[in-house]
């Protein structure tokens, strides 16, 4: 009887399709929740409320890129830090 090392496929499945999290929405209860499988998955997901199949949402929220935080890191002014004693 074969016996399927399920815990070394499921380690390599994971190194080759990195967990990634997506946003499910359910239309039937209107629950929004969080699932991680890999991005090249497409598991059937199911409400964890009603147990209606919820469909993924594609929304941006989270992964909001805001111009205005830019940093400028441009900061020179200070002397040269090669102060030795020269005489
Ligand atoms: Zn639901």
């Amino acid at each position: 009887m074969h016996h399927f090392d399920h815990n070394l496929l499921t380690c390599i499945f994971l190194e080759v399709f990195p967990l990634a999290r997506y946003d499910y929405h359910c239309s039937a209860c209107g629950t929004t929740f969080e699932v991680e499988h890999p991005m090249s998955a497409h598991p059937r997901v199911t409400c964890p409320t009603c147990g209606h199949e919820a469909e993924r949402v594609f929304s941006p929220s989270g992964i909001e890129f805001k111009g205005s935080g830019f940093y400028n890191t441009d900061q020179r002014g200070s002397g040269s830090s090669s102060s030795s004693s020269s005489k």
